[in-house]
């Protein structure tokens, strides 16, 4: 990410304006293929629905004008019909139409070209008005059925050539002939302008949004940064105690309005450092910054459950809760933790009840008559004051009952 983007997250006007040829980088152009083919899906099948209508309404035109023009002009007819029910067909499975553009093209040189044929083979004064089919080929490419801008300018030239070609050999008069090309001209070239100020409107808003999301993205990376940044205890890694009351709190609603992913039940574990005012004071605050990061690693690294955590809940007090568990092994857990951090063995000669750091644990369950988070932990605190009065260094369970209980 760029300083500018850094202090400018919108989009800058360069981020969203088009060179004249329209080109995007490569990785867009694809993606804009697709979504400019989506916008033709809409409204193509309704379009070449009238289109066929069309050309019926003209076969039953020349049968009136003469019948003997239909002997002609039914093959060329057909085959166009038969062009567009397979573009229709082309249109029913996605999967299909990467195939839409190109049989729009298709679908297009047979108008135009039958329309040359039936132009030269037909003699009847208004024979020459079957060249018109040229302009409608290429009004169709362009506007309805929107191919892209350079495939629609390089077909229209090819349209344009095989009606001059077309108009010279027949036997038209040459003023016929000359007004029936600069009449195609004409039209060509507008609706091929107009394809062109489409597309290019087209790409624009595609450019934008296509920028608009990927900032929207970064947004969203940025708050999830922020979030775990706003949740987090920097000095141990921990969930902090705002963390620790949401979690709660939600594990506790889904536990009452028993959703599916409930918990069966939550056990929470709340332990404090033994005489840690007395370890600050005889090892210094910095040392004992890193003995909370050495206490805290005990649980962290005993936790396994997904929805298990362990918070800081305040300075030297932390709170593990688990989900599932049974009460038992919830005091099972505790019973372990208290002892492993025994065993690491921080010396602390301040203490008064081991030459080494000790906690003292209390532990509730959701399975007594705590209603929420916060009654839970209240037991939990409760049991904790008890351990920390019978000596310290040991745990110390709320039980069901409400009365607290040494292990
Ligand atoms: P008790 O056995 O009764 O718990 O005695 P205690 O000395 O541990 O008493 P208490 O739990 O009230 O002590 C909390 C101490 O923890 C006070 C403060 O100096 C220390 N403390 C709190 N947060 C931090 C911290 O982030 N870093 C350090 N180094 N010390 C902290
Ligand atoms: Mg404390
Ligand atoms: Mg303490």
């Amino acid at each position: 990410m760029t300083s500018t983007n850094l202090h400018n997250p919108l989009p800058s006007g360069s981020d969203i304006s088009l060179p004249w040829h329209l080109r995007l980088p490569r990785p867009l152009e694809k993606d804009f293929r697709l979504y400019f083919r989506a916008s033709v899906i809409k409204i193509a099948p309704l379009a070449l629905v009238m289109l066929a209508i069309l050309l019926v309404l003209a076969v039953c035109v020349e049968y009136l004008i003469d019948p003997a023009v239909i002997a002609v002009s039914w093959r060329p007819r057909l085959l166009t019909l038969m062009l567009i029910v397979g573009t229709l067909i082309l249109m029913r499975k996605p999967a299909w139409h990467v195939w839409l553009h190109p049989a729009s093209l298709l679908l297009a040189f047979g108008i135009a070209f039958t329309g040359d044929y039936l132009g030269m083979a037909i003699e009847h004064p208004l024979s020459y008005t079957f060249f018109l089919q040229t302009p409608v080929a290429i009004l169709l490419i362009c506007i309805v059925l929107r191919v892209p801008f350079y495939a629609a300018l390089s077909s229209s030239l090819i349209m344009i050539g095989a009606l001059g070609v077309c108009t010279h050999i027949s036997q038209h008069e040459p003023f016929a002939a000359m007004t029936l090309l600069l009449l195609t001209l004409a039209l060509g070239s507008m609706s091929l302008f107009g394809q062109y100020v489409y597309e290019r409107l087209l790409r624009q808003h595609f450019l934008s949004e296509h920028v608009l999301y990927q900032h929207r993205n970064e947004l969203h990376s940025a708050n999830i940064v922020l979030e775990s940044q706003a949740t987090i205890d920097g000095l141990t890694g921990c969930i902090n105690r705002r963390g620790m009351e949401s979690r709660l709190n939600h594990l506790y609603h889904q536990l009452n309005s028993k959703t599916p992913d409930a918990p069966r039940r939550i056990s929470l574990l709340l332990f404090d450092i033994d005489f840690f005012k007395q370890y600050n004071d005889t090892y210094g605050h910095p040392a004992g910054d890193e003995c909370l990061k050495r206490v805290s690693s005990v649980p962290l690294s005993m936790v396994q459950n997904e929805t298990d955590f362990v918070a800081r809940y305040g300075g030297e007090e932390f709170v593990i809760v688990l989900t599932n568990s049974s009460f038992n092994d919830a005091l099972v857990f505790a019973e372990r933790m208290r002892n492993r951090i025994e065993q690491l063995g921080l010396p602390h000669s301040g203490s008064r009840v081991s030459q080494v750091v000790t906690i003292s644990v209390g532990v509730s369950c959701s399975d007594g008559p705590a209603e929420n988070g916060a009654e839970l932990l209240k037991m939990a605190d409760e049991a904790l004051y008890q351990a920390k009065g019978a000596g310290r260094n040991r745990v110390a369970q709320m039980s069901h009952e409400g009365q607290v209980l040494m292990l």
